[in-house]
């Protein structure tokens, strides 16, 4: 059994280490001796998406996410039907607005994938910087953000209450970010997500297992630099 990863459109979606959540998710499978491969997606064939166990969207400036926009868009049934069946999906910033209703600029409108029932406008200045959000389950997540646009998630369960930093928006009252629906991870968080989360990075891997119908019991790793990057941005932005 080999776990496959589909790394859509590297070449348009690459922000602030996105690349290393690829990383993550291959070495903690390697260490565990589980087979993992990455097939990276370019141009404009295609995708099977049902050949994957994870489909991976990193986040991207206004102008790549409408060119990966006008690329998906023309494969909404086929990824939205993955994920109304369960695919494991995860989505950083560009990636996470585009499965939405639309992302609303200054003077145009990026129509999303609708996947997710969320918009996202774009507000006055950008939310950049660490970011520390709580989940029930995997506690602390640490990260870090920069985006123009803002996100309504109505409904939508978060992935976390937000500790310190922005999130989705800057203007309800209560902070959330990001968005947990089905398999689908959606959230502001870069490529610091999984390398310093590596609960939620166990969390993906055994969501892959468990659609394969594999047990997703997964043997403990030596977490001890991946825990002191995690405590370091805790105790410096949201000790108390
Ligand atoms: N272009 C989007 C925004 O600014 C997403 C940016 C990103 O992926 N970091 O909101």
């Amino acid at each position: 059994m080999k776990l496959r990863i589909a790394h859509l459109y590297p070449d348009l979606l690459n922000l602030y280490g996105d690349i290393g959540n690829i990383t993550t998710l291959t070495k903690r499978c390697t260490w565990r001796g589980i087979d993992i491969a990455t097939d990276q997606i370019y141009g404009n064939e295609p995708i099977h998406f049902s050949d994957y166990d994870l489909i991976f969207l990193g986040g991207g400036s206004d102008r790549e996410q409408l060119l990966v926009r006008d690329k998906l868009i023309k494969m909404k049934s086929e990824i939205t039907s993955y994920v109304e069946n369960g695919g494991v999906l995860l989505a950083v910033c560009g990636g996470y607005q585009l499965l939405g209703s639309y992302y609303k600029l200054k003077d145009e409108t990026i129509k999303g994938l609708d996947i997710l029932n969320i918009q996202t406008e774009i507000g006055q200045g950008r939310l950049i910087g660490d970011i520390v959000i709580k989940n029930e389950k995997f506690g602390t997540i640490v990260g870090f953000e920069n985006h123009g646009g803002r996100t309504f998630i109505n409904d939508h369960t978060p992935l976390g209450r937000v500790i310190y930093g922005n999130g989705n928006n800057d203007t309800e009252s209560e902070k959330f970010e990001g968005v947990m629906y089905k398999n689908v991870i959606a959230t502001y968080l870069h490529g610091s997500l999984l390398p310093k989360n590596p609960k939620l990075a166990d969390h993906i891997i055994k969501l892959m297992l468990e659609q394969r119908g594999e047990s997703g019991e997964l043997s403990p790793l030596d977490d001890t630099a991946e825990n002191e990057a995690h405590s370091y941005i805790v105790n410096r932005f949201a000790h108390n």
